[in-house]
């Protein structure tokens, strides 16, 4: 039976931080593939008959590569048969794999990776956000993380990332950092010039998305150059300017062989992963 993989944010770390869509999609989950961080209290919500695999860089002698941890999603999504190789069943007769990722599932979580891997393979998905760290830390600190009196921007940064880059370049780099622009309207022209001003080139690809995580959510991608000229984006609406709001082709490519033994082989080690039920 195919399945749909759920990209699921699993919030801070305390079960009632979770979403009830989260929690819905955990309690009828036939497969769940998490990460370190979520701990044992939010796995509980699964059924007993669900197979629970910890792919967290830290777990087993080999731990979990990305490469393993996204033919695994894929595989457990066509349980060995390629994605195109049969009619989809409805929705509710899909199995529900479960890609379970601490705080919110787009916030340094390699999410740009699982994506490429499931759309190269033709898989359903859904992405369902979670509380990111930032948000339940200022909570904790009781900080206000936009202040008015003292911040109008709030930039999410990491000190480690993949390419060995330093906070500072990292941080005054616009090519290399994504802006979320809340109230960008209505004068998206604008929003648009200063923009321009602040740096960012003509080219810089933007996604607008109204009514966020709504029924009637709609997404835009255009430039900041056609950002200027853009008319009829309903509200409330949030910008997200930089390279990661390039729209993505969504043609799958089947690769399936190559997923099929990378995946085979992560059940043939010794001790990759943990298995429980
Ligand atoms: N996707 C996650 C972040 C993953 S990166 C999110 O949106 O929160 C992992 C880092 O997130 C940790 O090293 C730590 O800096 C931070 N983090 C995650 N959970 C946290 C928590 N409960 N409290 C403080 N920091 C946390």
């Amino acid at each position: 039976m195919l399945g749909k993989v759920y990209i699921v944010g699993a919030g801070p770390g305390a079960a009632d931080l979770l979403t009830l869509r989260a929690a819905t999609l955990l309690r009828q989950a036939h497969v769940v593939l998490h990460d370190d961080l979520v701990p044992q209290e939010i796995l509980d919500l699964c059924p007993k008959s669900a197979q629970i695999v910890n792919v967290g860089k830290r777990c087993g002698r080999h731990g979990s590569s990305q490469e393993q941890i996204n033919a695994l999603m894929v595989w457990h999504a066509t349980e060995g048969q390629p994605a195109g190789s049969e009619d989809r069943p409805p929705e509710s007769e899909q199995r529900t794999i479960v890609r379970l990722k601490s705080g919110d599932p787009a916030v340094f979580g390699r999410l740009g990776e699982e994506l490429d891997a499931l759309r190269r393979n033709g898989i359903q998905f859904e992405i369902v956000p979670g509380i990111t760290a930032a948000a339940a830390a200022a909570s904790a600190a009781a900080v206000t993380l936009t202040d008015r009196r003292a911040a109008s921007a709030l930039v999410i940064v990491t000190a480690h990332n993949c390419r060995d880059e330093s906070l500072e370049k990292t941080i005054f780099d616009p090519s290399r950092s994504t802006y979320a622009i809340y109230m960008p309207g209505p004068d998206y022209g604008r929003t648009a010039r200063e923009l321009l001003q602040s740096g960012l080139e003509a080219s810089t690809p933007c996604a607008v998305v109204s009514n966020a995580g709504r029924a009637n959510q709609q997404t835009r991608f255009l430039t900041v150059a056609e950002l200027a000229s853009a008319r009829g984006i309903p509200a409330p609406a949030l910008l997200i300017v930089g390279e990661v709001a390039r729209e993505t082709a969504q043609a799958p490519e089947h690769s399936f062989s190559e997923i099929s033994s990378v995946a085979r082989d992560l059940y043939d080690y010794d001790a990759p992963i943990s298995l429980e039920n």
